[in-house]
C-alpha cells in the first residue's frame, strides 16, 4: 500500500526505543527475550509488517534439529571439519535454551528425530557420517532398513540415523511465549520501508510510524533486502509448502522424520495430525520469490511421498495446505552483520530452512553483540565476511 505526503504528514507519529527488533519471527522474538534476560531496563519494540509468526517462523514444521540443514558429513564437506562441528554446538545450545523454557505453552516434545535415506547413496552417506559424528560426541544410532521401517511403520526407505536429540515444538506459539516473556512493545502491522543512521542511532520509517532507536536488529527473514536492498546478496527468498491431514487413528510417526537430503519431512501431532512438507526439489524453478501459495504440482509430490512411504495415510483427508517463504543464504547457513551505513543496526539472515535448529540462540548471541563491547566468540561463525566481498550499493 502507498502513503502520500498528505497522508504522511497526517498520520506518522514517532516514538522511541532503546532497541528496536524489525521482525516477529523465531530470531526477532528470541533476540527481545534476550535482550530482556541481559538488561531488564531497556526498552524494547519489535517491528513487524504483520502479527508476531507471520512468516516463516509461524508457518514451519516445528522442528528443532541439530546440525545443519544437510547430514553431518555432506556440513563437513560443505564448511570443514572445525566449522561443522562448531555449528553442531551452536544448535546444540539452541536445544538446550529451548529445553530450559516453559515447553508446556508451547508444545515441546523430545522424542528424537529420524533422518532417513531416500536412497542407497544417502544411506551410505549416513553410514560414513556416523564415525565423525561419534568422535564429535553427537548422540546417534545407524538403524538398518527393516529397523528405520518398522520404527515408523513405512515403506520403502533405506536406513537412517537416529538422534535422541530431536524435538519438535508449535513453532507460532514459541514465538509468542518469547515475545510475551521480552516484555517488548509488539508494533504490529507496520512495516519498515526504510531505516538510516542517525546521530548514532537508527530511524525505521513506516506508512504510520517512526521508530527511533539507539540500536537495531534487522531480522526479517527472507524479506530483508526489501528494506536495505544491498543485502539481497546474502539472501534470496524460496518458498516451502506443507499440508495438515485429517487426524490418524492410531500414533504411528514415533519421532519427526526428515528425508530424501531434507526434501521431504513429516511428523505427527499429538492429535493424530499428520503433517508433511518439501517436495520442492523437482520445481526448484517455481519455488521462489515471495508469493504465499501452493502449487498442485507440489502438493501432490507431497501426498505421493505420504502414500508412498507411510500408505497408511492414504485415506487421510488434507485439511489443510500452506506456504511459507525462506531466507536461502549463499552457503546455507546463517548470514549476520552490521548494516551498511547504519553501524548501530545489526541484522541477521539467511537460516535457509532451519531457523527452528538456531533462532533462541542466535536471538541470545544478537542481544549479546548489542549489550556488549565486543561481538561474542560465535558472531565470527556467521558473519557476512566470508563472503569476501562487501555490500557495494551505497545505502
Ligand atoms: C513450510 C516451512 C517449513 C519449515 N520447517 C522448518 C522446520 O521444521 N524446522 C526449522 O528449523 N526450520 C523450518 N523452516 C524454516 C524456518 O521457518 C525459518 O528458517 C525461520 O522461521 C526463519 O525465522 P526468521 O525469524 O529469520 O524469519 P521469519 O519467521 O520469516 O520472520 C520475519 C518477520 O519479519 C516480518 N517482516 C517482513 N518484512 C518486514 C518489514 N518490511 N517490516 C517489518 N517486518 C517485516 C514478517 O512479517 C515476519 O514476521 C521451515 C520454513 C517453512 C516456510
Amino acid at each position: 500500500m502507498t502513503v502520500s505526503i498528505w497522508q504522511q504528514a497526517q498520520r506518522r507519529r514517532a516514538v522511541a526505543y532503546d532497541v528496536a527488533v524489525v521482525g516477529g519471527g523465531i530470531v526477532g522474538c528470541s533476540t527481545a527475550y534476550w535482550l530482556r534476560q541481559r538488561d531488564p531496563s531497556l526498552r524494547v519494540a519489535i517491528v513487524d509488517a504483520n502479527s508476531l509468526g507471520a512468516g516463516a517462523s509461524g508457518r514451519n514444521a516445528g522442528f528443532v534439529l541439530l546440525g545443519t540443514h544437510e547430514d553431518y558429513l555432506s556440513a563437513i564437506r560443505e564448511y570443514g571439519e572445525r566449522t561443522a562441528h562448531r555449528l553442531w554446538q551452536f544448535t546444540r545450545e539452541n536445544r538446550r535454551l529451548i529445553s530450559e523454557l516453559d515447553g508446556s505453552t508451547f508444545g515441546w516434545r523430545e522424542k528424537g528425530s529420524l533422518t532417513v535415506a531416500g536412497d542407497e547413496e544417502e544411506d551410505d552417506r549416513l553410514r560414513r557420517a556416523l564415525p565423525y559424528m561419534r568422535a564429535a560426541g553427537i548422540p546417534v544410532v545407524y538403524l538398518g532398513p527393516s529397523e528405520t521401517m518398522e520404527r515408523l511403520h513405512a515403506q520403502g526407505f533405506h536406513g537412517s540415523l537416529y538422534c535422541t536429540t530431536g524435538a519438535a515444538v508449535d513453532p507460532l506459539r514459541l514465538v509468542r511465549y518469547l515475545a510475551a516473556e521480552s516484555g517488548a512493545d509488539a508494533l504490529t502491522h507496520h512495516r519498515v520501508t526504510k531505516l538510516h543512521s542517525e546521530g548514532g542511532g537508527v530511524v525505521l520509517d513506516t506508512p504510520r510510524l517512526q521508530v527511533k532507536a539507539e540500536r537495531a536488529v534487522l531480522a526479517a527473514g527472507a524479506y530483508v533486502p526489501q528494506i536495505v536492498p544491498s543485502l539481497q546478496q546474502y539472501v534470496r527468498p524460496v518458498r516451502a509448502q506443507m499440508l495438515a491431514t485429517h487426524p490418524a487413528p492410531d500414533q504411528l510417526l514415533s519421532s519427526p522424520v526428515y528425508s530424501h537430503d531434507g526434501y521431504f519431512y513429516a511428523r505427527q501431532l499429538d492429535g493424530g495430525t499428520i503433517l508433511a512438507g518439501g517436495g520442492r526439489y523437482q520445481h526448484r524453478e517455481t519455488e521462489v520469490g515471495y508469493e504465499d501459495a501452493t502449487t498442485p504440482a507440489v502438493q501432490a509430490d507431497i501426498e505421493r511421498y505420504l502414500h508412498t512411504h507411510f500408505p497408511w495415510t492414504t485415506n487421510l483427508r488434507i485439511e489443510s495446505r500452506w506456504s511459507g517463504t525462506m531466507g536461502f543464504s549463499p552457503d546455507n547457513r546463517p548470514v549476520v552483520g552490521r548494516v551498511p551505513n547504519c553501524p548501530s543496526c545489526l541484522y541477521a539472515t539467511g537460516f535457509t530452512g532451519h531457523g527452528m535448529g538456531y533462532g533462541v540462540r542466535m536471538g541470545q548471541m544478537l542481544a549479546d553483540t548489542l549489550v556488549q563491547d565486543e561481538p561474542p566468540k560465535s558472531y565470527k561463525l556467521f558473519t557476512a565476511e566470508r563472503f569476501q566481498s562487501k555490500p557495494s550499493v551505497p545505502e
